[in-house]
């Protein structure tokens, strides 16, 4: 017994040992991200360079326009969402696969922020859930985003203040739900509930899922039974 329990020991001391230098690896691969997203804003970018406390992902925070209105406007220094994070992948769809091509996914620094902090209190309640997927948001500068940029296109997403997201799955796989049955309507419900409570200005949810919320907010619209779509207010002056 004795020289099992001094195995077990010794196996946890060298388990120790490896963890440590694998967690130090860890935080010298992080460092170099985290430092490069310090670096000076580059001569284009008049705008503020900041980053927020999470390194990851690393996005150029600037003070953002979000110009006209969402279905005929425009965005000026938007801020372009990661391919991916800890709490999020992005969806295509048009290609129908991951990631969203980058174009296509532009929004005031705003909009980054709101959609990023539900993100990640939504995953903080449901550690067990799949990353969210958000879609199309808007392109680099805004305006139209109709069929000639593919599909069905946009009639909004022109000024940075819509973004598309998509409803968990029941299975968990990260891609779009190609049917209604496949939503996890718990977890739309609770996504949905988290995105008016950050104060949404609207939100068009399927027709065929049974989801709902604040009577003026939230309402129902084709084509929206794989993807919510969240539209944020035009911020103060
Ligand atoms: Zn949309």
């Amino acid at each position: 017994m004795r020289r099992r329990s001094l195995l077990a020991t010794i196996a946890l001391a060298v388990a120790v040992l490896v963890a440590v230098p694998a967690a130090d690896t860890q935080r010298g691969q992080a460092a170099p991200r985290a430092t490069a997203t310090f670096a000076p804003a580059p001569p284009e970018d008049d705008g503020q360079f900041a980053v927020e406390g999470d390194p990851d992902p690393p996005i150029a925070y600037r003070a953002s326009k979000a110009l006209g209105m969402p279905w005929n406007g425009r965005l000026q220094r938007g801020v372009q969402l990661p391919s991916e994070g800890r709490d999020f992948f992005t969806w295509d769809p048009i290609l129908k696969r991951t990631p969203d091509r980058g174009w296509r996914r532009w929004g005031t620094d705003s909009l980054v922020r709101t959609l990023l902090s539900v993100l990640r209190e939504f995953r903080a309640a449901h550690p067990e859930a799949a990353r969210v997927g958000v879609g199309d948001i808007a392109r680099e500068h805004g305006g139209h985003f109709g069929r000639e940029f593919g599909g069905l296109g946009h009639a909004s997403h022109q000024n940075g203040l819509d973004v598309d997201v998509y409803y968990p799955r029941f299975d968990g796989l990260e891609r779009r739900a190609q049917t209604p049955d496949l939503v996890d309507e718990y977890l739309a419900q609770d996504l949905v509930n988290r995105f008016v409570a950050a104060g949404a200005a609207h939100i068009y949810v399927g027709p065929h899922l049974d989801l709902h919320g604040r009577r003026g907010v939230v309402s129902k619209l084709v084509y929206h039974d794989d993807h919510l779509h969240v539209r944020l207010p035009q911020p103060p002056e």
